[in-house]
């Protein structure tokens, strides 16, 4: 078969995840790679094309044609209409980088350039737990906090693309600083990063965290604070609890405001959705509208790490559910 395969590729921090996906939504091939996220504009661009090519040969390789469509999905806001990413959480060289013009100039083709939160909704919608619902709030608790918005089954994109920073609704009026320079953004208590500095506040009479809550690394880890959590430890169960209370927050003012099917609720964090659910529902039940709230369903991402490879397909597939460039 010369199938039509669509290349999706998802820049992260640290990785590049580039997958072969079948026009059903299936990942049939996925490669890993560095990102290279610290060095110059250019490189960084021109690495994910090699990535796309070296995906392109191992696909001729296994006799898979040519790719129909190339989708990319990269952090921070971006302008959908000129393809230029304004600011990048990971990439410090990309301000106002037009990297969708630089990859159609290297491959040769067009490219589909999409916020990576709003490549897991797609990805979510089109394969994973928001499968066959029409309005879906998609919140990725990572180490920010993303969003991603599906409103009668098309993205919402907004005026350029960069709606849906759901990350940075305020949740407390005089709350602690956000990286993005605003104060009690959600992004604040229900990231890795916000849970971290808060942690590290309440224990500030101590050098450093107690390796309980790091990684092998030493670093601050969330699974290491959810194990934490689990055998009971009071500081861990306290941070889960306040994340939730500001996720309940934030999540009764989107259930008010977009009346959705659904709430899928993805990346490290919601991996203690459970430690969370009380405070959350509290806030949802004092905030949201009562015949709203009652019919949401608030659910895991079913995706995980390659919900943004499969968005970024999506996004590359259907063309109309992108604003015209
Ligand atoms: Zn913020």
């Amino acid at each position: 078969m010369n199938s039509h395969y669509i290349i999706g590729l998802d820049m992260g921090g640290t990785n590049i995840r580039c997958a072969a996906v079948s026009a059903s939504g299936k990942v049939r091939m996925l490669r890993r790679g560095p990102a290279h996220a610290d060095a110059t504009a250019s490189r960084v661009a021109e690495n994910i094309v090699q990535q796309i090519r070296a995906l392109e040969d191992e696909a001729r390789r296994r006799g898979m044609g040519a790719p129909r469509a190339i989708g990319v999905a990269v952090p921070g806001p971006l302008n959908v209409h000129t393809g230029t990413v304004m600011a990048a959480p990971h990439v410090a060289a990309w301000h106002s980088f037009p990297l969708r013009t630089r990859l159609e100039e290297a491959l040769g083709r067009r490219v589909a350039l999409e916020n990576d939160a709003n490549a897991w909704a797609l990805g979510e919608f089109w394969r994973g737990a928001a499968r066959g619902y029409r309005n879906v709030v998609l919140l990725t608790l990572g180490t920010g906090v993303g969003g991603g918005l599906i409103v009668g089954g098309q993205l919402v994109h907004g005026r350029n693309g960069m709606a849906a920073e759901l990350g940075h609704v305020a949740v407390e009026p005089a709350g602690v600083p956000c990286d993005c320079g605003a104060r009690g953004c959600l992004e604040a208590y229900a990231s890795a990063s916000g849970m971290q500095k808060l942690i590290e506040r309440e224990l500030a009479a101590r050098r450093r965290l107690p390796p309980r809550y790091l990684d092998e690394e030493g670093n601050f880890s969330v699974r290491g604070l959810t194990r934490a959590a689990q055998r009971g430890d009071r500081v861990a169960l306290r941070a889960f609890a306040t994340a939730g209370h500001y996720l309940g927050i934030a999540i009764a003012s989107f259930l008010n405001i977009f009346n959705p099917d659904l709430i899928v609720v993805g990346g490290g964090v919601a991996g203690a959705l459970r430690f969370m659910r009380r405070t959350m529902r509290a806030q949802i039940h004092a905030r949201a509208f009562g015949a709203i709230a009652a019919d949401a369903r608030i659910v895991r991402a079913a995706l995980g790490p390659t919900g943004g490879v499969v968005g970024a397909a999506y996004a590359a597939l259907h063309p109309a559910n992108r604003l015209a460039s």
